[in-house]
């Protein structure tokens, strides 16, 4: 059976890599040509680079270095061509990119099995007999965006992402932080705050003013963003207690760290932290979508109490970038329900970055071939880079408010074991490459 695959970028081409060396005849839908390109892509190639050469870190002690290592097992095509192209760049893995996406069209078509038709898909593809991995990236063309938003309703298909910055827990200090819901409903404890004293407030909202920012592209200026989702630094524009009544607002919250009469008991304004993933390793910081850049936003956002010596997972951004709220609307297997002949792979899912991007173009691959070959696939867990990814996209993350992530130890099952903080990073490693391995086949 032939596989269809629509995106000739990171994710389809690794996605048509893992399927044509199980034997698979592929086609790849790509609309870019020599006369027509998107906003970012500047060429018509395979696997085009839109902007920085670099893959981050190779070092196998990160989670995105990890991220290589368990692709490379994988006979990943994009990190075949990533180590066959690579140019200086310290413990980073850079490339050069016409080498890079050369490379990968070139293995493409050495399989005999990839055909290469110029094409937009303008629908989601309705006969059921057919297999089609969607796979068009965050600047998906407009028409196919439109009838993804007839499959899966206006709330669940974004044009924006609209982060605010992402902590890792235990790099809070809860001599000033504290557990409690506003007005302790829920369990009551469900945020984490951090307090602030009326003068720290008025400076934060200097800051925000004052600080640096990052320019929205000219082809990101039409897009509206929703007043529910402004800027943090646009809401301190508009007025300097706007974030007190919004994001910010003090009421219903008291600092038990603090005695009765401490201006901390009762602050001037609360930021709240909100759980990001289920194991409950990460909180994102409530309403704090900014431009600021990302300097700024760790010189800033240090200032606030029980944040002074946060580790943040990834720093809050909005730009443009069309991804669906996958949590919602895809299963274990990346499988659209509601069109199950359809998967989705690549930074559409909600993953961010190019390997990222790539490894869920991989997992969509090996998962079509299990499917038509009736074999069950083995889903790599959590402890895993890879794993911990697809786990984060169909089911790890809670709450309504889905935004694209990097691979990050967080979205990692914890360890088992306590483990010294200098040790953990290793200890993810070594478990991971130890469990990767009962996957790869
Ligand atoms: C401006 C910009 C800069 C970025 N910079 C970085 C960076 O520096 N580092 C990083 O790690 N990540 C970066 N990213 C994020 C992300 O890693 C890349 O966008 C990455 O290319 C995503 O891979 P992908 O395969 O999902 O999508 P893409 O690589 O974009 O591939 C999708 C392909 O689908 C095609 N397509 C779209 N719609 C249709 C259709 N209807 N029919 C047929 N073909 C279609 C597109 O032409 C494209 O070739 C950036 C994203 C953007 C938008």
């Amino acid at each position: 059976m032939k596989v269809n695959i629509v995106g000739a970028g990171l994710a389809g081409s690794e996605c048509a890599w893992q399927l044509a060396k199980r034997g698979f005849e592929v086609e790849i839908f790509e609309m870019r040509s020599h006369e027509r390109k998107t906003f970012a892509h500047r060429t018509a190639d395979f696997a085009e680079l839109v902007c920085s050469n670099s893959l981050r870190s190779d070092d196998p002690t990160t989670a995105i270095g990890l991220l290589h290592a368990e692709m490379r097992l994988f006979d990943s095509l994009i990190m075949q061509s990533a180590d066959a192209n690579k140019v200086p760049a310290g413990s980073a893995l850079a490339v050069d990119r016409q080498g890079f996406s050369d490379f990968i069209q070139q293995k493409l078509l050495d399989t005999k099995k990839v055909k290469i038709s110029r094409q937009e898909i303008t629908e989601l593809p309705q006969n059921s007999h057919e297999k089609w991995i969607i796979a068009t990236g965050p600047l998906t063309s407009d028409k196919l965006s439109q009838s993804i938003l007839k499959y899966s309703g206006q709330e669940h298909l974004a044009f924006f992402d609209a982060i605010a910055p992402i902590i890792y827990k235990d790099s809070i200090d809860f001599n000033f932080a504290w557990w409690q819901s506003r007005y302790d409903k829920g369990d009551g404890k469900d945020y984490i705050n951090c307090p602030m004293t009326k003068e720290q407030y008025y400076q934060f909202v200097d800051d925000l003013l004052l600080g640096e920012k990052g320019e929205f592209k000219d082809w990101e200026k039409d897009t509206p963003y929703f007043d529910g989702c402004l800027p943090i630094e646009e809401m301190a524009r508009r007025g300097k207690d706007v974030l007190r009544f919004g994001p910010l607002k003090p009421v219903g919250l008291t600092n038990q760290n603090f005695v009765e009469g401490h201006e901390l008991r009762k602050p001037y304004a609360v930021i709240q932290l909100r759980q990001d993933n289920k194991i409950g390793t990460l909180y994102n910081m409530v309403g704090f979508q900014t431009k600021l850049k990302y300097g700024e936003q760790k010189r800033i956002f240090s200032k606030i109490l029980g944040l002074e010596s946060a580790e943040f997972a990834r720093f809050g951004g909005i730009h443009r970038n069309i991804f669906i709220n996958s949590p919602q609307l895809l299963d274990e297997e990346l499988r659209f329900k509601t069109l199950p002949h359809i998967r989705f792979a690549g930074q559409v899912t909600g993953v961010e970055g190019y390997v990222e991007s790539a490894s869920m173009g991989l997992l969509a691959g090996i998962f079509t071939a299990c499917e038509i070959s009736n074999q069950k696939p083995i889903k790599p867990s959590a402890k895993t880079a890879i794993g911990a990814l697809l786990n984060h996209i169909t089911q790890g993350h809670i709450g309504q408010n889905f935004q694209p992530m990097n691979v990050n130890f967080g979205l990692f099952e914890p360890l088992e074991q306590k483990t010294y903080k200098k040790d953990r990073k290793s200890h993810y490693s070594k478990r991971a490459i130890r469990e990767i391995e009962k996957f790869v086949y």
